[in-house]
Parts: structure tokens; C-alpha cells; sequence
């Protein structure tokens, strides 16, 4: 019997399952003569890309209902440590009690997480990194209307203007209006120490992300870091004070700190190097998929630490890891071309498609796309081993992801 360890249960994670899965299947071998393990923190995929909107606590999906149908078995246990030379892992489970695990092929999935700032009162800040972040600030901001009024009661700050960053506080301008009282002042500041907004995303959206924030009253502050948060407000690096309640942090991303325990190459965002087909470099019988892999995308670029890339990311992980033990052949990482879709609350939405992100759609043209791939595209079928089976492996069918539309 073969064992194909996969950690985390994440878009990754539950795509490399049934994309292993998939090939075991047409392979024709049953369940007991390959294993496939998931191993996961959590009892349900997180939608991560949906923790900016509200009711954050209702953006998941049971495991089991993934899973379950296509005979993968779920350990809820935390991985605290991997042992590629041995071949196994440590997991904690929510007894308290330690186990280790031997695999065959281990697909490292775990993900990715936002770097929160070693500053004075780091721990008055909010996050949407994580399902308990996300539900942890929208409590806080329902609780607004029942303290004593202060200044800076409604005033939320964003910290970062990146991807997140410009979700988060676009949405919150409505959001925080649905829960303040009638006659207060909602205020939304965004921060963010390099020179322009969205840097990261280039120059092909910026006027639409700018036209978007002033439609929307956010005040931009650029050039400026945070010095330091109190629970009533903050300090900014030139000195600038701000009332505020509530400050979110969004700035900087970095992968799983599992990846340290695989003997690799690590990029700046601490990314593991891979091969064509995503297995981690120079190490025997590891693959890594979703924002712990440091894979060439299309025009030689890297993959962005997305839920774009970690979809296709999965299949084509799990479906090596499964070639590997069967032996069928390994198909080379080629994902469909780079796009991005970016939410701005009630400003609607910028599409852009290709590395020069030419903007292929906005408005409410570009909602209307946020909230079909939101609502329905990265749902992977649950209680559905069929249309799950059918759109796992490297050529799995997965809808359209945008429509040729001409830019406006
Ligand atoms: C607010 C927000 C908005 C976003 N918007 C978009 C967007 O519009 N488009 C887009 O493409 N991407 C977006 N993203 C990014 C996207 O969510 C991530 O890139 C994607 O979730 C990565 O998938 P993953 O499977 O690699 O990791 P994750 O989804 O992070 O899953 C990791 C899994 O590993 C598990 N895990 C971690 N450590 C351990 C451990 N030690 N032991 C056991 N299990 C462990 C976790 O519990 C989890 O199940 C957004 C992210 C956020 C936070």
C-alpha cells in the first residue's frame, strides 16, 4: 500500500486530493492500495478570497463534504513538523496527542498567511487573513453602535493597499454605513507606505482604483507606515494621529512556515522551488501546491499567491503525486493565462487579463464577474464525486473564467 500525505485543506490542498483521486480512479486502483490523506488545522475549506465581505463566518465548506464522496480520508490535526529524510510527519490532533505519519509522496499545501507587524499595540489590529480574523473583526464592527460615542467610533483604518488592502476598505465604506447609526460619520482611511495604491497590481487598473476611492470618500495616505496602534487610534511614521476604532492590517504575505522544514530554496515570500511538474527542488518525494510553491507560470513568470493559482496549482500537484506511485506519466505545470479580478464595493470591480493586466472590464460589468467567480466558480462541487472528479486533474473543466469582453 502507497500513501499520499497532503497538508492543508485549502484550494491546494482539496484540488491535489481529487486530482490523486481522479487518476487512482482511472487507474483502477482501489482506495486501500493508494491512500489519500489530507491533514488540516480546520473542518472546512475557507474561502479566503471572500473574507472581506460580510458574514465572513459563513464563507466555508465542510471537508467532508469534498473529500467524503471520493474516498479521501481527513485527519484534523495541526502538522508541527516534516521529516523529508524519514519521509513522515508530526501532527498534534485536538486531543493534544502527537503522532507521526509516514507518507509515500507529502504535496506541502498549507497555504499562506499575512505578516502582522512587530509594533507597539500590534495586538489592537484586525485582519481578514483568516476565517477567526475576519469573524473577529465583523463582530467588532457590529459592537461599534453600542459603545459611548468617540471620535474615530466609525473611523476604520486599512493598513496596506495591495490586492486585500483595496477589497477590505472599498467594502467596509458600505458595510460600516449598514451598521452605524444615521447621523455618524463614517470615515475610511487607507494607508500604505509606497508611493502609489495597488502597486503590485501595475498601472493597467490604477484610474479605475482611483476613480473608485474618491467615489467612494477613502482618504489615501501614501508614503507613511504605522508607527504605532492604540485601542482608540494610531500613530503614523511622520507623526500624524489618527482617532480610530478600528485599523486593519493587510500589508505582506508569506507562506506556510512549514516550508522551512523542507531542505529547498525558499523565494522572498518564502515560496519553495519547483520543477515543471511541482516537485520542491532537489528533494525526493515533495510536492508543493497554492501559495507555498514557487512555480513558473506562463511567460516565465511566477505564480502570484492566489486562489487563481492554487486551483490548477492542486491538479497538477495531485495528479503528479498520484503518476509518481503508479507509474503513469508527470504532466508539466501549464496554467491558463494570468488574470485578476479586483472588488471595489460599491464601485463595482477591475478585470484584468495577461502580465501587462490590460483592463478588460469595470463597474458593474466587473461585480457582476466578482460575484459569479465569488458565489459560484471557486466552490468546488461538494457532495458531487462526478462533476468533482470531472474538474480535478491538469485538464480538468472549469468554467470560463473570463468572457472575452473588449475594454471599455
Ligand atoms: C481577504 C482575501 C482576499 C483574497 N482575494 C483573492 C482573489 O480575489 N483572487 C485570488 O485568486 N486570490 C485571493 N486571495 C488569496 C487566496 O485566498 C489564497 O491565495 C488561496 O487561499 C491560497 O490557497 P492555498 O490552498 O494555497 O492556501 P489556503 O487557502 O491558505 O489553505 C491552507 C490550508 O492549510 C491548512 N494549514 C496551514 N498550516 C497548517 C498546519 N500546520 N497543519 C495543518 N494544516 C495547516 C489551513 O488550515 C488551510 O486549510 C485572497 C485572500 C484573502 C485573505
Amino acid at each position: 500500500m502507497s500513501k499520499i500525505l497532503i497538508v492543508g485543506g485549502g484550494f491546494a490542498g482539496v484540488w491535489s486530493a481529487a486530482s490523486a483521486a481522479k487518476l487512482r480512479g482511472e487507474c483502477g486502483v482501489v482506495d486501500s492500495e493508494l491512500e489519500i490523506v489530507v491533514v488540516s488545522a480546520g473542518d472546512d475549506l475557507v474561502i479566503r478570497p471572500r473574507l472581506y465581505e460580510s458574514e465572513p463566518h459563513n464563507k466555508r465548506v465542510p471537508l467532508d463534504s469534498i473529500l467524503g464522496p471520493i474516498g479521501v480520508r481527513r485527519v484534523p490535526a495541526t502538522v508541527t513538523d516534516i521529516d523529508t529524510d524519514a519521509r513522515s510527519v508530526t501532527t498534534v490532533g485536538r486531543d493534544g496527542r502527537s503522532a507521526v505519519t509516514a507518507y509515500d509522496q507529502l504535496i506541502l499545501a498549507s497555504g499562506s498567511q499575512v505578516v502582522m507587524p512587530n509594533i507597539a499595540g500590534a495586538e489592537y489590529l484586525f485582519d481578514v487573513d483568516t476565517l477567526a480574523g475576519a469573524a473577529r473583526l465583523d463582530s467588532h464592527l457590529h459592537r461599534l453602535p453600542h459603545e459611548s460615542v468617540s471620535t474615530g467610533q466609525y473611523t476604520i483604518v486599512v493598513v496596506g493597499a495591495g490586492f486585500t488592502g483595496l477589497e477590505i476598505a472599498t467594502e467596509l465604506t458600505q458595510r460600516v454605513r449598514e451598521i452605524a447609526d444615521d447621523q455618524a460619520v463614517v470615515r475610511v482611511v487607507l494607508v500604505e507606505r509606497e508611493r502609489q495604491v495597488g502597486l503590485e497590481l501595475g498601472s493597467g487598473p490604477h484610474p479605475a482604483i482611483s476613480a473608485a476611492l474618491s467615489d467612494l470618500g477613502i482618504e489615501v495616505l501614501l508614503n507613511v507606515s504605522v508607527d504605532s496602534v492604540r485601542p482608540h487610534g494610531l500613530t503614523l511614521s511622520d507623526g500624524t494621529e489618527i482617532d480610530a476604532r478600528t485599523v486593519v492590517w493587510t500589508a505582506g504575505m508569506t507562506a506556510s512556515p512549514l516550508t522551512k522544514f523542507i531542505p529547498a530554496e525558499r523565494d522572498w515570500l518564502g515560496r519553495l522551488s519547483v520543477d515543471e511538474y511541482l516537485r520542491v527542488c532537489d528533494v525526493g518525494d515533495v510536492y508543493a501546491a497554492g501559495d507555498t510553491a514557487a512555480a513558473v507560470a506562463t511567460h516565465g513568470r511566477t505564480v502570484m499567491q492566489s486562489c487563481q493559482y492554487a486551483v490548477p496549482l492542486g491538479k497538477f500537484a495531485g495528479h503528479n503525486a498520484a503518476a509518481d506511485l503508479l507509474g503513469e506519466p508527470l504532466v508539466a505545470f501549464s496554467p491558463d493565462e494570468y488574470q485578476t479580478c479586483l472588488a471595489l464595493g460599491a464601485a463595482g470591480a477591475v478585470v484584468t487579463t495577461g502580465w501587462d493586466r490590460t483592463v478588460v472590464m469595470t463597474g458593474s460589468a466587473g461585480q457582476h464577474l466578482k460575484v459569479t467567480i465569488n458565489t459560484e466558480w471557486i466552490y468546488p462541487p461538494a457532495d458531487d464525486k462526478e462533476s468533482l472528479l470531472a474538474s480535478a486533474g491538469p485538464n480538468g473543466a472549469l468554467p470560463e473564467y473570463i468572457p472575452p469582453v473588449p475594454a471599455p
